[in-house]
């Protein structure tokens, strides 16, 4: 058996920001499925936000008032004024590190406009923050090995929790196909997003939601899950991302008529409304035929930005457009459609990351999360871009340092190995002793076609209930899945079925909290409700495992400041 004081599952920047306020006085173990500097957060694009008011006057207040609004009132403030106090610090503890921002020309960290920010707010490194960010924190914690253990390409098999206390998990080696138990008195997780449930979506293949549905089979809530952003702009066909800071620019988004449509839908705002907004705009012109020539796609025409805008600023932007679809924005304008981009739900924490079992604020002792796998819920119903790199290192740092305040108190837990193993065993022995009848490739196909038609942009009753009776049927086949590599050598094969498992098991959850919440409200748009309605649902979703299935119960939003008010762009 492994042992650690504190073990975190995810090297993203949510996971490292916490490791390294640890590492000083306790033992931290980071495991991560992927090599550490792979990790989703070093694909971010845009930005980071603070209101540091380098290009013109802003503040805290403004920060916050933006992302109240832009959450469409689901956030809870509490939080949400902490994400944005604490975010000047931490842009200048960044670039402290060495985190190469651009610059003005008088030399301060250039801001660029992001939607639904009143001001320029988004720090950058060109159209690369994410790695520039991630890279700065990983020198960090190399600088530090001696006393971070790190454990790459290792999977979080399963959480052990026994009495409400939290004491460790079950851990697999995919280089060796070895099982392990590891013992903890902390454990954080920090395994990011789930993106890849969805067939256009901007995420990395990593993306499948294992860290919610260990928490969740361990007997945690899933918060607000309903709550899955579109990104208005995912290469055709494709749905890899060409950032918002695009936009923030100067981009137009153009339907078939050569309209610049966002004018009908946000006029003060236009092409830099928040995102739930542009991307109903775009799905709208899409499906009442104003589409290029009728298709599927609108256009992001980016070429009056000039060639040396696009190269200084945008110069990933441009390649990815080459790369994957052949097309050159200095030269011609980029087919795009709204893209799964971002889990606004996830496991409930309270403002220092101990999650939170119920409505009453109970806690489940020892268990921590942090990053885009928690639900805190800075980001309400609907995210503005550029806070979410900020969230992962304001709330991995303050989680790490509840958890390392927590880790100085209880001895390490006692665990009998041989009975958290064996449901371990039992599940990849069911894996590969299935009848395999059913392809786990057609399987995850269907999923992914499934959720975006029946639980997309726009969802309603008819749509999310035919869903959910796909994926229960998809579940059952996914009992049945073929598996033809048996060994123990980096068997992909038995991950992806894993991960496909993960992704099915929430989607049920998505679609449960989507039929049930009976109005629109940020991300979420029912045709058949399509108004917002505080009187019965200003209030998050808590669903739980039990054995007849999803139980739904809410918990109320925290309000401090803002009351809700009409959201006018
Ligand atoms: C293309 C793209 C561009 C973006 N651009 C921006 C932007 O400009 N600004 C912004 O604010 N936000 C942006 N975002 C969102 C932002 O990048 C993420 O929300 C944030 O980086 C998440 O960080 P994290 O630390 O929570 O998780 P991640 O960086 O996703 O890391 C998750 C970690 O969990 C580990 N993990 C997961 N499951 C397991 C398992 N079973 N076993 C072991 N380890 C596991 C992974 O290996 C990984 O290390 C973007 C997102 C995408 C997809």
């Amino acid at each position: 058996m492994l042992q650690h004081d504190v073990v975190i599952v995810g090297s993203g920047l949510a996971g490292m920001s916490a490791a390294l306020e640890i590492c000083e006085q306790l033992d931290v173990a980071i495991i991560s499925k992927v090599y550490p500097t792979r990790s989703h957060s070093g694909a971010a694009q845009g930005g980071v936000a603070a209101s540091l008011g380098n290009s013109e006057p802003d503040s805290q207040e403004e920060h916050m008032y933006d992302t109240v609004k832009g959450s469409d009132f689901l956030g809870d403030q509490d939080a949400i004024d902490i994400l944005t106090r604490d975010a000047p610090e931490t842009i200048y503890k960044l670039e402290h590190m060495g985190c190469v921002f651009s610059r003005t020309k008088e030399g301060k960290i250039a801001q660029r406009a992001f939607g639904g920010h009143s001001h320029p707010r988004a720090c950058y490194a060109a159209d690369r923050t994410g790695h520039a960010m991630l890279h700065a924190l990983y020198e960090q914690v190399m600088k530090r090995s001696k006393r971070i253990t790190i454990y790459p390409e290792w999977y979080l098999m399963s959480l052990i929790v026994r009495d409400n206390v939290c004491r460790g998990m079950v851990i697999y080696d995919i280089r060796n196909g070895n099982l392990e138990v590891v013992r903890a008195i902390g454990v954080i997780f920090a395994t990011g997003g789930y993106g890849r449930a969805y067939k256009i979506t901007s995420n990395a293949f990593a993306n499948t939601g294992d860290g919610i549905i260990a928490a969740f089979r361990a007997g945690v809530p899933l918060e607000d899950m309903e709550c899955v952003q579109f990104h208005p702009t995912g290469l055709f066909g494709q749905g890899i991302l060409v950032s918002e800071a695009a936009r923030g620019e100067g981009g137009y988004l153009v339907n078939g008529k050569g309209e610049r449509f966002m004018e009908k839908y946000a006029p003060a705002k236009m092409e830099l409304a928040p995102r739930d907004i542009v991307s109903r705009s775009e799905q709208k012109e899409i499906d009442e035929g104003r589409g290029i020539d009728g298709k599927d796609y609108v256009h992001l025409d980016l070429r009056h930005l000039g060639k040396e805008k696009i190269m200084e600023r945008l110069p990933q932007v441009r390649q990815l457009g080459i790369d994957f679809i052949g097309v050159d924005c200095i030269t011609d304008p980029v087919p795009i459609q709204p893209t799964v981009h971002y889990s606004m739900g996830g496991i409930p924490t309270d403002i220092d990351g101990h999650v939170i079992i119920d409505d009453k604020g109970t806690k489940l002792t020892g268990f921590f999360a942090a990053g885009e796998c928690a639900c805190i819920s800075v980001h309400g119903a609907n995210r503005l871009g550029t806070n979410s790199l900020l969230e992962a290192v304001v709330f991995g740092k303050r989680t790490g340092i509840a958890a390392l305040k927590f880790a100085k108190g209880p001895r390490l837990p006692d665990i009998n190995e041989d009975e958290v193993l064996a449901p371990v065993k039992e599940e990849i022995n069911a894996i590969f002793t299935s009848p395999g009848t059913e392809s786990i490739n057609d399987i995850r196909n269907t999923l992914k076609e499934n959720m975006m038609s029946n639980c997309g942009v726009f969802r309603g009753k008819e749509g999310l209930e035919k869903g959910l009776k796909k994926v229960r049927e998809l579940k059952r086949k996914h009992k049945k899945g073929k598996i033809t590599d048996k060994g123990k050598i980096f068997n992909n094969e038995l991950i992806e079925v894993l991960e496909l498992g993960h992704m099915l098991e929430f989607s049920e959850v998505i679609l449960k909290g989507a039929i049930a919440r009976k109005e629109s409200r940020g991300a979420h748009s029912r045709t058949d409700f399509p108004k917002r309605d505080d009187q019965n649902w200003l209030k998050h979703t808590l669903a739980y495992l039990t054995k007849n299935g999803i139980d739904l119960k809410y918990k109320p939003v925290t309000i401090t400041k803002y009351q809700p008010e009409e959201r006018k762009y």
